[in-house]
């Protein structure tokens, strides 16, 4: 099958024929194209990309395709676009590093052949139950296979059986020849291929043997060059064996040195989520959420819904340091990430997330007639005078926030209660007078006067000084939005710790969608914009959802001052 990406340096020809581009240092980030990409990933993905440019190098992106079962094409994609969309790209010095494994199926062929001959590998049959118990575990030494003495020569022969398809799944395996009494158990006779009749996604039926992930991402690094083996902390175990391998394919003259180093770091994990793929596509398939780029999940496309933004997440990671130690880190740090990013730059609006009527009884009196409509306009950012104004209207009827209204006011509130008087900002001062019930006792309007000449921005409109400043949408001109506000996924910080169900930590409450009022400047937000809605938090108008004529806002986050009494 053809090659999908241009440039490969998949054979062994290629390799020593220098093609690549001259580079100070070479990492890469290798995802397995079998989910989406989560925060964890960002790490990586920030870690090796950010090294490349810090230090005069080259990054690739490759996916890590030898299994052939559980990838797809969609991954592929999904990936790509969010590596890019953090702000990473894989050109250096006019060169496009985008590789894949399976590019390399043939040279690990001829490596794996050149071991045997070698006398460095041999074909196993032993049932994968014995293999299993004869491989001993920390207390024990191994026991070797009656296989491991078999010639090279049988040996070949039966691994190109195993290549030809002669062999159902399971059969046999091919392993390296190292030591079966080695303390370190990577070290005990590896398995290096195995049968699998399975359809692969881009080298289709050619192949019904395919290599271990131990054995092929050494040779995957050393045939693209990479000088910085960059992974997480539970391969240091296998970093012994990687140096076995690269060293003996070097000896027989199928690498070129200086060969790469692998170096391992500490995951990145966020509390009250899980980032296990498996575990996210389990959410995803047994419907738990609506999909991998649900706001709730830990998916930088999932992120990237919610609001957050490239610069937001890179800082995140940035911040959290790169240690020995995996390490938990709570949403709240994140939140504070975004906060920063947004706060400089994102327009304000206001917003009514659960409306209550409020009606201007004096409304004619002051202003002549209930038609009219009184202009009002507000800094689009208090900070970013370029950013212009918002233009929007005083009517007769308004919504405000239920909450900003108490017939029997708690002790230090200061919004609306009969005859206390708040400023609607960026509005006039009103005096509330009562308020309507419905039969059940619900309040469903309140009443209230407008103080003639204190409307913000005009002179004297400060003379009555009042306590509470609350938000509000004029009805005639409000656009009804649906707003999505976000909880924790789950409710216990480390959901899966210690084999627990993690679906039973589910944050039965994580989701709660509000109709509610948003001004009219925020008719025409694009999809994907992010504003901060006044005292509620940063919001994104939904990429996918959001359209003129239907708005639909995500929550991101709150801000981080809860709003006065
Ligand atoms: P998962 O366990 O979620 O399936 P994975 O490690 O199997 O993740 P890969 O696609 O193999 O997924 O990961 C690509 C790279 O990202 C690897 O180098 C891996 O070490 C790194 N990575 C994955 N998860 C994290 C994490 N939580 N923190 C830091 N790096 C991570
Ligand atoms: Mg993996
Ligand atoms: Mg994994």
């Amino acid at each position: 099958p053809e090659r999908r990406f241009g440039g490969s340096p998949g054979d062994a020809a290629h390799h020593a024929a220098g093609a690549l581009d001259p580079a100070k240092i070479r990492t890469r980030f290798p995802p397995e194209p079998n989910g989406y990409l989560h925060i964890g990933h960002a790490k990586s993905i920030c870690l090796n990309f950010g090294l490349a440019r810090d230090y005069g190098g080259a990054a690739h992106l490759r996916f890590d395709d030898t299994n052939p079962e559980k990838e797809e094409q969609e991954y592929v994609d999904a990936i790509k676009e969010m590596v890019a969309w953090l702000g990473w790209s894989w050109e250096h010095a006019g060169h496009t590093h985008l590789y894949q494994a399976s590019d390399y199926f043939g040279f690990m062929y001829r490596a794996a052949e050149a071991l045997i001959e070698a006398g460095l590998a041999y074909v196993d049959e032993q049932s994968p139950e014995d293999m299993r118990k004869n491989r001993g575990d920390f207390t024990t030494p191994g026991v070797n296979s009656p296989w491991r003495e078999r010639s090279p020569a049988d040996n070949l022969a039966r691994f190109r059986e195993m290549r030809d398809g002669k062999h159902p799944d399971g059969a046999m395996v091919l392993r390296a020849k190292i030591d079966m009494a080695s303390p370190n158990i990577n070290l005990r006779d590896p398995a290096l291929y195995r049968i699998k009749h399975a359809e692969h996604h881009a080298t289709g039926n050619t192949w019904c043997i395919y290599p271990m992930y131990t054995f092929a991402h050494p040779i995957e690094d050393a045939l693209e060059r990479i000088t910085h083996s960059i992974c997480t902390l539970e391969f240091e175990d296998q970093r012994p064996f990687y140096d076995w391998l690269l060293e003996h394919l070097a000896q027989l003259g199928l690498l070129a040195r200086p060969l790469p180093h692998q170096y391992e770091f500490g995951r990145l994990n966020l509390s009250y989520v899980v980032t296990s793929k498996r575990k996210l596509k389990q959410l995803v398939d047994e419907q738990h959420v609506w999909g991998w780029d649900e706001p709730r999940m830990p998916t930088l496309v999932g992120m990237r819904r919610r609001g957050y933004t490239p610069e937001s997440i890179r800082a995140m990671v940035e911040g959290s340091g790169t240690t020995k130690t995996n390490s938990w880190l709570d949403y709240s740090v994140l939140e504070g990430c975004l906060r920063s990013d947004l706060e400089g730059r994102a327009p304000r609006a206001m917003a009514v997330l659960e409306p209550l009527k409020l009606e201007l009884v004096n409304y004619a009196e002051v202003f002549g007639s209930t038609d009219f409509r009184d202009p009002c306009s507000a800094p689009a950012h208090p900070h970013q005078p370029e950013l212009g104004e918002r233009q929007f209207s005083f009517g007769p009827a308004l919504w405000i926030e239920r909450e900003d209204f108490a017939e029997v006011p708690p002790k230090g509130y200061h919004r609306l209660f009969p005859g206390n008087k708040v400023r609607l900002k960026a509005g006039h001062v009103v005096e509330c007078v009562g308020c309507t019930k419905n039969e059940a006792g619900e309040v469903v309007a309140v009443q209230a006067k407008v103080v003639p000449d204190t409307k913000s921005g005009t002179p004297g409109a400060d003379a009555i000084k009042v306590k509470g400043v609350i938000t509000w949408v004029a009805a005639h001109e409000a656009v009804p939005a649906e707003i999505r506000l976000f909880d924790r996924l789950f409710k216990d910080p480390q959901p899966d710790a210690g084999g627990k169900d993690f679906l039973e930590a589910l944050n039965p409450e994580s989701l709660r969608v509000v109709q509610g009022f948003v001004e009219p400047s925020l008719a025409q937000a694009a999809a994907a914009s992010h504003w901060q809605f006044e005292r509620h938090g940063y919001f994104v108008a939904d990429r996918k959802d959001h359209a003129p004529g239907k708005a639909v806002f995500n929550r991101t986050a709150t801000l981080k001052d809860s709003w006065g009494k």
